[in-house]
């Protein structure tokens, strides 16, 4: 029998295929897998404040391993059950084999979740290592998103990256094996973070010049203090914006106003790519929902819900 077909409120819900064939676009947070009690308890705090503004969907980053893991699957189960969000559920290929694969994706079906991201995810400890697969696992984030569809009635989501993905060796093989994704069956996808509009832009005419129209919803990262000047080029290879730096630098001693230099630039990148075509934004987070909620604010978002 395939998976995903429990009765819950969660079947009738639109999937994000849905929405956005509709044509409507598409505002969302991404929240991190929570590692503590207290971190679970500053998560929930993060979620019920978005739940107010109704975005079109939730997710919960999926964890390198262990009990961050089961963080992610208790987290997004409870968003869709006690909450009134779409979660869209994260899962990587990471130490994974096909049956544990299959568990999760079942687990997420018990809950009525219709909505995952496909991910292959990146060796543990050291992002940039040497990627090895799990022996009776999945080696690319294409045969997940086709294990998924064969499991059930799913729309799935991929990773895009606006700045190409880091172990890409040129723009020509990274859009292709981006459409052999795509053409697995992937429903949408959502990129990595990114300061400049352009990058985003130049993503999406490459793609679809290369004969796919899969939406590509851009992700969107405020920039709230000093240290993650550093931490973002590490964590994501994005390009950080030297005159970003240069005016979070000049005022490091004014957190207030490092933060408010981060959300003015990212409320006017938000602005510049609603003037295209995109089908949506995906706010990070970082489970704290302030600086995003602002941004929203900035944009005249809030007066959707
Ligand atoms: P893939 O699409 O499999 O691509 C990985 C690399 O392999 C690319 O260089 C690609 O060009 C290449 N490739 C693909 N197919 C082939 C092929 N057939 N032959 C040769 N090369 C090929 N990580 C987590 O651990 N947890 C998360 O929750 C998480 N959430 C994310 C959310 C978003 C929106 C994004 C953008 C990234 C997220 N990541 C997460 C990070 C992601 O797992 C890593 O960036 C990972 O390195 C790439 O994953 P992917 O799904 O794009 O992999």
């Amino acid at each position: 029998m395939a998976l995903g077909t429990a009765s819950t409120r969660t079947d009738h819900a639109p999937t994000i295929r849905e929405l956005l064939a509709s044509g409507e676009r598409s505002y969302s947070f991404e929240f991190a897998a929570p590692r503590s009690e207290k971190g679970e308890r500053t998560l929930w705090n993060a979620i019920r404040r978005i739940e107010a503004v109704a975005p079109t969907f939730v997710s919960v980053t999926y964890g390198a391993g262990g009990s961050s893991r089961e963080g992610t699957v208790r987290a997004t189960e409870r968003i869709a059950t006690d909450t009134t969000l779409t979660p869209v559920a994260h899962l990587t290929a990471v130490n994974h084999s096909v049956a544990e694969l299959r568990n999760v994706i079942g687990q997420y079906a018990d809950v009525g979740i219709r909505n995952m991201l496909a991910l292959r995810g990146d060796p543990p400890g050291d992002p940039m290592g040497e990627w090895v697969r799990h022996p009776q696992g999945v080696r690319y984030a294409a045969e997940l998103v086709r294990l998924i569809k064969e499991s059930g009635d799913f729309c799935v989501g991929v990773a895009a990256f606006p700045e190409m993905h880091p172990r890409s060796t040129d723009w020509e093989t990274d859009v292709r094996h981006f459409v052999t994704k795509c053409r697995a069956g992937a429903d949408f996808a959502i990129t990595q973070m990114f300061f400049h509009a352009e990058d985003y832009l130049r993503l999406r005419d490459r793609v679809a010049a290369a004969g796919c129209d899969t939406p590509i919803i851009p992700e969107i990262m405020p920039v709230t203090n000093v240290r993650q000047i550093e931490r973002f080029a590490q964590l994501s290879n994005a390009t950080f914006p030297s005159d970003l730096a240069e005016r979070i630098l000049a005022v490091q001693g004014d957190a207030a106003a490092v933060r408010s230099v981060g959300i003015e630039y990212a409320t006017r990148l938000c602005a510049r790519l609603m003037a295209e075509e995109i089908p949506g934004l995906h706010f990070i987070t970082l489970n704290h929902s302030t600086a995003t909620l602002e941004i929203y604010e900035n944009l005249g978002l809030h007066q959707r819900s």
